[in-house]
């Protein structure tokens, strides 16, 4: 089948899933009056795809079959294949301004990365490495859409998942000849509503006990599974969805939901891990797919912080300010984000090392960089967005304002330097959206903690950075060097 068009993409997901919203179940999701509009722009990346001047830039021949499928598919093996994928993953970013972090290349290159590490998976059994390497091409030929959940909710945060309320966390409840039965809860899964198939990984540590094992598993359902159902958190596009006046947050809000597995039957071959802790703990690291994950949303934080940084230079123009000093020093502080994001992603693609059956990886330290940096750059540059917006963020009307009774106040008043008072209106009100509204305050608790909680984050950086010992060597040579060569004359 190869990629999909935007069409076939909103026609899958007329099927039986379970989504609720606000108390009730939505019948059609791309027709929803809150949903629709997020299942259109996730549409657009698909039709992208077959567009004439974007075809080869955003898929590839597949090696199976021969049809063109997306280019997060790719399993790289040089430096160049990494830096084909940056260019697929950077042009469905830009299209978004990097607001939509979990569109599907997102989960596309998470499966591909454990695709390529299908031995992993086969220690404890080949049956479990030839599962996830026929569910990546599945996948990649059917150009599936793939929410994830990777955390069980915690009722007590002190204690480990084994030890929550019973029924609270998804474990397995038994195996049958067809397969394991999930029951329980999992959170949170950003993009249920709009995908085809969920994936439910493990992440969090797990304690090597008896107790902990039927915690530990891996496997990928269809959303609309029989017993699986979502609920999804109220929907930000509430204030009055008007694309012109709140351009995001009317048509990008990718939906966070509560995964409830109720006694849901998981095919064997669908699993991929079942009750073992030592290869759910390893799982990202030795497969050396959290790589691959980081260089993504590396590319799509670069693809964001690009963005705030248009916002800001336009709205500087649009007020005239940009030649004060202090306005300078903020915009050259958003400028060092962006050009930090692309050097470190350009020397995770030079730098790559082996990854598994002649893949590479992107080289990790780089990486790490950011996953830790960017949790504290994004607000600071949300921050800047305010700063230099001030109250042009509130002064401006909505755009109907310009078709009604008082339209000539409001040319008076909107008017900018170079910009007509419809375009200030416009830029102030998606500037009012990317760093004000309540999108825009999800977008920053998101980039707080999407990749996991910054402050166990930093322990492992520590704990894993590997040029600690002869940092710590060249200190003791230094000393030892000057101390040899006795008082100066
Ligand atoms: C908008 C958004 C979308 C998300 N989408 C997804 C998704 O699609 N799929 C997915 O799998 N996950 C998703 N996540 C979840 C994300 O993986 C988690 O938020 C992240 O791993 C942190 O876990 P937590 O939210 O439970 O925070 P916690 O781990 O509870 O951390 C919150 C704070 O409490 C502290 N804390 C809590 N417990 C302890 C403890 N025992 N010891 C020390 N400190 C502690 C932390 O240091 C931190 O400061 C999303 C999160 C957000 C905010």
């Amino acid at each position: 089948m190869g990629i999909r068009t935007g069409r076939q993409f909103l026609d899958s997901l007329r099927d039986e899933r379970q989504i609720w919203l606000e108390g009730e179940r939505v019948k059609d999701v791309a027709g929803h009056p809150r949903l629709g509009a997020t299942a259109h722009a996730l549409a657009e990346l698909y039709d992208l795809q077959h567009r004439a001047d974007l075809n080869e830039q955003l898929t590839y021949r597949s090696p199976t079959s021969g049809e063109r499928v997306g280019l997060s598919f790719i399993e790289p093996a040089s430096a160049e294949d990494l830096a084909r994928r940056r260019g697929m993953v950077k042009t469905w970013m830009d299209w978004c301004g990097g607001m939509m972090g979990r569109s599907p290349d997102f989960m596309n290159i998470h499966i591909t990365g454990f695709g390529s590490a299908h031995e992993y998976f086969a220690r404890a059994g080949k049956q479990f490495g030839h599962n996830i390497r026929q569910y990546y091409e599945y996948q990649r030929e059917h150009d599936l859409c793939l929410t994830h959940t990777l955390l069980s909710p915690a009722i007590d945060k002190s204690r480990p998942v084994q030890q929550q309320p019973p029924g609270v966390a998804a474990a397995i409840e038994r195996e049958t000849q067809a397969g394991i039965v999930i029951n329980g809860a999992r959170s949170v899964a950003t993009l249920a509503p709009f995908a085809n198939e969920i994936a439910v990984f493990p992440s969090s540590y797990l304690q090597n006990s008896e107790e902990a094992r039927p915690y530990a598993f891996a496997f990928c359902v269809p959303v609309a599974t029989p017993g699986l159902r979502f609920i999804c958190r109220p929907s930000l596009s509430e204030l009055g969805g008007r694309p012109g006046d709140h351009p995001f947050s009317s048509r990008m809000d990718e939906m966070d939901c509560v995964g409830i597995f109720d006694h849901v039957l998981v095919p064997w071959e669908r699993v991929f891990i079942a009750r073992d802790v030592t290869l759910a703990n390893g799982l990202f690291v030795e497969t050396g797919c959290m790589n691959q994950i980081m260089h993504q949303f590396a590319i799509k934080n670069l693809a964001k912080a690009e963005f705030l940084l248009g916002v800001a230079l336009n709205m500087c123009d649009a007020v005239n300010s940009s030649r004060a000093e202090n306005v300078q020093n903020l915009l050259a502080e958003m400028i060092d984000a962006v050009e930090l994001l692309r050097a470190a992603i350009r020397a995770a693609e030079a730098d790559h090392a082996p990854g598994p059956n002649g893949t590479v990886l992107p080289n990790g330290q780089p990486l790490w960089t950011v996953r830790l940096m960017f949790p504290r750059l994004y607000p600071r540059l949300v921050e800047i967005v305010q700063l230099l917006g001030s109250s042009n963020m509130v002064l401006m009307p909505g755009l109907a304002e310009l078709a009604g009774e008082r339209a000539r106040d409001v040319e008076l008043y909107c008017q900018g330097v170079g910009v007509t008072p419809e375009q200030r209106i416009r830029l102030f009100r998606l500037a009012w959206d990317v760093a004000c509204s309540s999108f825009a305050g999800r977008q920053t608790l998101y980039e707080r903690f999407f990749s996991g909680d910054p402050w166990r984050l930093g322990m492992a950086r520590y704990q894993g950075y590997p040029h600690k010992e002869p940092l710590k060597q060249r200190v003791w040579d230094f000393i030892a060097r000057v101390g040899k060569e006795g008082p100066a004359e």
